[in-house]
């Protein structure tokens, strides 16, 4: 810790908030520069929103949100359709504060004319959401899922997803809310930091009682009682890839601002809390995404009136010490080192190869991390899995890298938590990656470096060095187009710091025109097309521009 300061250069810098030192050019920081900013409720709503215009079917995990209070009277509009359409629907929404967090300011409604909704938004921003009213219950509790997910790189993209999490339970019986019900906060909200108020919080020692609980032992039971566990983790792994494919686009925006390419800077890396509920049919559902998790292994506990004392806590301990531990492991500079003098090992057999002892549970959920490769890599024989287990028993440390060659200091540490998903599932998500593209756009015409908004002429160069004006659509026409998306943008009041074109307001220019010029398509093909042609004109130019140079 240096609380008044540091001199030397470290090799991983780990900081409690946020991203915040302009002090550091080389080195890993464990904290990716506009990542708050990026998983704020509304931001995050946003980008679901854009992902699931394109790939409805794909986006379908996150609860259909809108943004208050720029979005009430759509809000009002769209419910009214949706109960004309299906008299028999009695919705719930939940609204949530931006920026809040702990389940602080949260309340449901079953009515857009709610009062309270229509008397609070004007002062605070808020999403709100379709509440999920078939939870998975156990024990009769409401609970739900926080993962903790490494993103160890943004370009290349880098995720890995921890073997184990919490499971966060509510303190009184679940019942589908009614009007009667529904500001019982101990009943609906899974919140730790409420919960832990009600008077029938229980703290165990075991992982699989009590009102905080390992993932995997409510995975052990489901399993049991006969549940596809295998099919739950692959889809909780599509849901997390599909989540940060949705947030890299205005994540490379802040990135290039902050350390801009060709300057000395750290790399980045971030652990992030996912927040997941399970539906009845075992269908995960992204709740929300938190860039600073706590990490805290102990609780307080209150002695006499007034008087708390820090007790350890065994199951946040099991699985937070893991996640930290296997973080720095993967994180670690002289790995790199290590790893080059090694032979290397396919990829299957890389996962295989460190099982420690996996006990029935154990199978299971390997075969349902795998299950998304299932196609891809061939299944190893008992020969050879018996052989691989026999060789993780000797020493082997991590399931993504090559065991040691000698004993390195890893030998004597656990198999690794932390199991990678991407690049290793990229063929099925990579063409999900379109908004990517954009903001690779995006970036190249913002010009000045250290901005995140394009100005007028950026926006001009980019039409232009495209090709994308022409007789029914004139200069005159992109300004007016400029103009109209970028004043909306700047009046949702989200960041007045710069002046100009935000991402989002360029993804909605770009959507505009893939529209308009290729009609009656799906809006996922429009975009590929015009980015096709993008890139292409681009490319031809860069060309043109390199002869020229030579010339
Ligand atoms: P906060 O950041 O304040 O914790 P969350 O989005 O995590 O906000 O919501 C708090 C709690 O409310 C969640 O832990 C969950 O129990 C419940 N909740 C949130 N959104 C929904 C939803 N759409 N359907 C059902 N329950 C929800």
């Amino acid at each position: 810790q240096f609380p008044f300061g540091r001199r030397l250069p470290c090799d991983i810098y780990w900081h409690g908030v946020s991203f915040h030192d302009n002090n550091i050019f080389s080195g890993q920081v464990n904290k990716f520069p506009g990542m708050t900013e990026t998983v704020r409720k509304i931001t995050l709503s946003r980008a679901m929103r854009t992902m699931r215009d394109l790939f409805p079917l794909e986006y379908n995990f996150y609860p259909r949100s809108w943004i208050l209070p720029e979005e009430l009277s759509l809000f009002v509009a769209e419910v009214r359709m949706m109960k004309d359409s299906n008299p028999s629907w009695k919705p719930t929404f939940i609204v949530k504060p931006d920026g809040g967090c702990q389940g602080d300011g949260i309340y449901l409604i079953k009515d857009p004319s709610d009062i309270r909704l229509t008397g609070s938004i004007q002062s605070r921003a808020a999403v709100v959401q379709e509440y999920i009213c078939k939870p998975l219950l156990v024990d009769k509790l409401k609970f739900d899922i926080r993962l903790y997910v490494l993103l160890k790189s943004l370009e290349p993209l880098e995720i890995y997803i921890a073997k184990d999490g919490l499971s966060r339970f509510c303190t009184e019986p679940y019942q589908e809310p009614t009007l009667k019900n529904l500001h019982q906060v101990f009943m609906h909200l899974t919140n730790y930091s409420l919960n832990i108020h009600s008077g029938n919080f229980i703290h165990s020692d075991s992982a699989n009682t009590g009102s905080k609980r390992t993932f995997s032992s409510i995975l052990c039971r489901l399993s049991s009682r006969g549940a596809d566990v295998k099919k739950l983790w692959s889809d909780i792994i599509s849901l997390v890839i599909k989540t940060i494919i949705a947030l890299t686009p205005e994540l490379k925006v802040y990135y290039q601002s902050d350390i801009p390419a060709g300057k000395p800077g750290p790399t980045c890396f971030q652990i992030l809390g996912f927040d997941i509920l399970l539906m009845k049919d075992l269908k995960p559902i992204l709740l929300e995404v938190n860039a600073n998790p706590s990490m805290r292994i102990e609780h307080e506990q209150e002695l006499s009136p007034g008087v708390f004392e820090n007790v350890p806590s065994p199951v946040d301990e099991k699985v937070k010490v893991a996640v930290i531990r296997d973080t720095l492991r993967l994180m670690d500079p002289q790995k790199k080192k290590r790893k080059d003098s090694h032979v290397t090992v396919p990829p299957q057999e890389q996962w295989l190869g460190v099982r420690g002892h996996p006990g029935l549970w154990e199978v299971s959920r390997w075969q349902g991390l795998d299950g998304l490769s299932s196609e891809v890599a061939p299944k190893p024989t008992r020969a050879a899995l018996f052989c691989r287990c026999q060789c993780s028993e000797q020493g082997a440390a991590a399931s993504e890298e090559p065991p040691d060659a000698a004993p390195g200091p890893e030998a004597a540490l656990p198999s690794l938590c932390l199991k990678q998903v991407f690049p290793k599932y990229a063929r099925h998500f990579s063409y999900l990656r379109l908004v990517d593209r954009v903001a690779a756009l995006f970036i190249r015409f913002l010009g000045v470096k250290g901005t995140t908004k394009l100005g007028p002429t950026g926006f001009r160069t980019f039409i232009r060095n495209c090709k994308l004006s022409n007789s029914n659509f004139s200069m005159a026409a992109v300004d007016i187009l400029y103009i109209d998306i970028t004043r909306r943008w700047n009046s949702m009041g989200i960041d007045h710091k710069e002046s100009g074109m935000c991402l989002q307001a360029f993804v909605e220019a770009f959507f505009c025109l893939a529209q308009r010029k290729y009609k009656a398509q799906p809006l996922h093909k429009q975009v590929l097309s015009l980015l096709e042609l993008c890139e292409c004109r681009l490319a031809a130019l860069h060309g043109k521009r390199l002869v020229w140079g030579c010339g």
